[in-house]
């Protein structure tokens, strides 16, 4: 049984944080199972620099935070991670513990089970508590996705299992919901095997301005042509399209295919960065059904922020810069 309150674990999978929600959606899941188990969610968090996340993880619904923060670890290694994850499963002795099947869970969870000599349900879509056993139910499709089979691990500990992003829904950001944050000791690392020289993005095929999940739109308070274009650099980072108001169009700094409201496209992404936009009704219907909506003017009375989730008052061109030198940081 686990020794420290927090027996359902999620690995902390924080890379591309802004497009892979994964962890969040597994730590709201992890918080239904730890309930019936009466028990709570730790995440494991492995990195360097890695405060913001653990803040983020927090405010999603994690009771316990076990972070290493180590230069080794500043870059995913599934080496050195499934070192200090496995001492600290040893260790710390968990019920559950589930990853994202992202590119690295992918690789990692199998690992880190083979050192853990447990069992491991890849790619599940569901999860329960058996309410007579109390073991986990690993719902996985079997045969090709003919069949759904119910996978449990009786004896061995813990109870592992990869999730496809997007089956669990995130549990609301609560700025003041707070965690315990653990620094459990880093073992010896062995030494990394492979040297990262340089990362590159690998360019994604270019989704559609409607398809896109991520749109970051400019108006008028863009400036300039030259303003503007910096609003592909920052969606490309984010994975994103670009967007335009009547005016941003009418300017010629992007083509009326981007051109969004009540004359142009209406989008629902999940994410809408309006930048140097007043929000007028024309332009806002067409973001209207967007799940957030962060809105940065240097007028604090402008209506965009009467409808944004979020709203940064300032220079369009500095945010911008920054976002971007920050995001550029970040890869
Ligand atoms: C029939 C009709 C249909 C229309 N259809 C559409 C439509 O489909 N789509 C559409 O977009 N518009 C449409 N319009 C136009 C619409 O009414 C607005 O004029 C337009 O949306 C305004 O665009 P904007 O927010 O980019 O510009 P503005 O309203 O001029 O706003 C620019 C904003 O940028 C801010 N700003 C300026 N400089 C900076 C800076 N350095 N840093 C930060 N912020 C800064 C300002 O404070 C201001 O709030 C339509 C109008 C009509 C009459």
């Amino acid at each position: 049984m686990d020794s420290t309150g927090a027996g359902v674990w999620v690995f902390g999978d924080y890379a591309d944080y802004f497009q892979n929600r994964v962890t969040l959606q597994l730590i709201a899941k992890a918080k239904s199972l730890a309930k019936v188990l009466e028990t709570g969610v730790g995440v494991v968090v492995l990195g360097e620099g890695v405060s913001q996340y653990v803040m983020e993880y927090a405010a999603h619904g994690a009771d316990m935070i076990f972070i290493a923060d180590h230069p080794d670890l500043k870059d995913y290694d599934v080496e050195l991670f499934t070192s200090v994850t496995a001492s600290w499963v040893e260790l710390f002795s968990p019920e559950i513990f589930l990853a994202g099947a992202t590119p690295f869970g992918r690789e990692f969870f199998p690992r880190l089970a083979k050192r853990l000599k447990t069992g491991l349900s890849a790619d599940c879509v569901a999860l329960e508590i058996d309410p007579e056993t109390g073991l986990l139910v690993q719902t996985t499709p079997a045969f090709g996705g003919e069949l759904l089979a119910d996978i449990v691990t009786p004896e061995h500990r813990p109870q592992m299992a990869t999730v496809h992003p997007g089956i669990f829904k995130e549990l609301q950001h609560d700025p003041f919901a707070t965690a315990v944050v653990v620094y459990p000791q880093v073992p010896s690392l062995p030494s990394r095997k492979i040297e990262l020289i340089r990362r590159r993005r690998e360019r994604s095929r270019k989704a559609s301005l409607k398809e896109a999940k991520v749109v970051v739109v400019g108006g008028k308070g863009m400036g300039s042509a030259a303003g503007f274009e910096k609003l592909f650099h920052l969606a490309e980072l984010l994975e994103g399209e670009v967007g335009a108001t009547r005016p941003a169009v009418t300017a010629g700094w992007a083509g009326e295919e981007r051109l969004l409201g009540q004359t142009g496209k209406n989008i629902k992404p999940r994410l809408v960065i309006s930048i140097g936009t007043s929000g007028a009704i024309q332009y806002t219907a067409g973001i209207q059904g967007s799940e957030v909506v962060i809105a940065i003017n240097r007028d604090h009375r402008a209506p965009i922020f009467g409808m944004a989730d979020l709203g940064l008052v300032g220079d369009a061109q500095s945010i911008v810069n920054l976002l971007i030198e920050e995001l550029n940081r970040r890869i």
